[in-house]
């Protein structure tokens, strides 16, 4: 049967040529739950290569469930800065205390029971339960994707063709080696099925491609027009004191870049710092050209003011730091391009 050849061809490939990856088990093996859930959290939105060394930094402090359950929220928060997606470091937490409290450390094994924990959503519930628990689940990612919508020449633009490319990739999958299944289709389109430029001569599935065969296949998936991101402005303060230290703020809890340490920022989100900040210093200067920082949804533009002082009293939230232990709090991306600009520019 066709399926059956295409996986088993597929499966002889991922044997044999693999990624390795530092959260992976050996062909056949489940991999550690832990250690599954960790990199998929991790991996959403995130580069592998981005991801690969701070998965490990994050196993050396925390190496199990339980570890990572009785740490501090701002050391968990810190350890996450500059991966971005705040609020999956603010759920990992969670889901980690939920494991920890309600499951005895143990991470459920279906796909059902994984759903229902805090941040695990339907692709990240079937990815555990198939790469760590062997259950016979289909996770689809933005490779699994693109490999099974070129396979089956699915022409319906995305994302109006994700219930076709689910069920497709369901009726692919193995009950044996599911999870084996995904991450050899996620290697395949990381490595050989490319976006632009699909190398299908070196693909193992080529002569069950139905796309490759109509020469449509970097065509494919098709992707409805993306609507031209809002625009936002606001204003960020580095603000210095005479002996070196800068003016930091912990932002509320919840919302954009919740619970995250900021360089004061007013203006472009429903957290900004107190008014009086401009007050502090009497000359400020502004830094150019602004920074500016792609959010999931909107694209921001924020102008950095500079002001220095000889002493002040801490505004409500903030606190200083000196200037060389910025690095150690765990800024976002954002405000640590702010930061950068400040320093260049003094
Ligand atoms: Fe992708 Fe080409 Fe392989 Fe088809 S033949 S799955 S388009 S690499």
């Amino acid at each position: 049967m066709m399926t059956e050849s295409l996986v088993s061809a597929l499966l002889a490939w991922y044997d044999v040529r693999r990624r390795d990856l530092p959260w992976r088990s050996h062909p056949g093996a489940t991999a550690d739950p832990y250690h599954v859930w960790l990199s998929e959290v991790m991996l959403q939105q995130t580069t592998v290569a981005a991801v690969a060394p701070r998965f490990q930094w994050f196993l050396d402090r925390w190496p199990t469930v339980a570890d990572l359950a009785a740490a501090a929220d701002e050391d968990v928060m810190a350890e996450w800065a500059g991966l971005g997606y705040y609020a999956r470091a603010r759920n990992l937490l969670k889901c980690a205390r939920v494991v920890a409290a309600e499951h005895g450390g143990q991470f459920p094994s279906t796909e059902a029971e994984l759903a229902t924990l805090p941040g695990i959503g339907g692709y990240t519930a079937a990815a555990v339960a198939a790469i760590a628990f062997g259950q016979n689940a289909t996770p689809v990612d933005g490779n699994i994707e693109r490999v099974t919508a070129r396979l089956f020449r699915i022409e319906t633009p995305l994302p109006a063709a994700k219930p076709e490319i689910k069920a497709r990739a369901v009726s692919m999958t193995p009950p044996k080696r599911a999870g084996d299944f995904a991450q050899a289709m996620m290697d395949l389109g990381a490595t050989i099925c490319l976006p632009r430029q699909p190398r299908c001569l070196a693909c193992p599935i080529q002569a069950y491609c139905a796309a490759h065969k109509a020469g449509t296949a970097a065509d494919l998936p098709k992707k409805a027009p993306k609507k031209v991101k809002p625009h936002r402005q606001g204003r960020v303060y580095w603000l210095e004191r005479a002996d070196g230290l800068v003016l930091l703020r912990r932002r509320k809890p919840k919302g954009l870049l919740g619970a995250m340490v900021e360089l004061p920022s007013y203006g472009w989100s429903d957290d900004d710092a107190p008014a009086n900040i401009e007050t502090l210093a009497s000359k400020w200067f502004t830094v150019t050209p602004p920074v500016t920082h792609i959010f999931t949804h909107f694209r921001l533009e924020l102008s950095v003011l500079c002001g220095r002082i000889t002493d002040a009293a801490t505004p409500e939230d903030c606190f200083w730091r000196p200037v060389d232990q910025l690095g150690d709090v765990g800024l976002p991306s954002v405000m640590q391009k702010a930061v950068k600009a400040a320093i260049m520019s003094d």
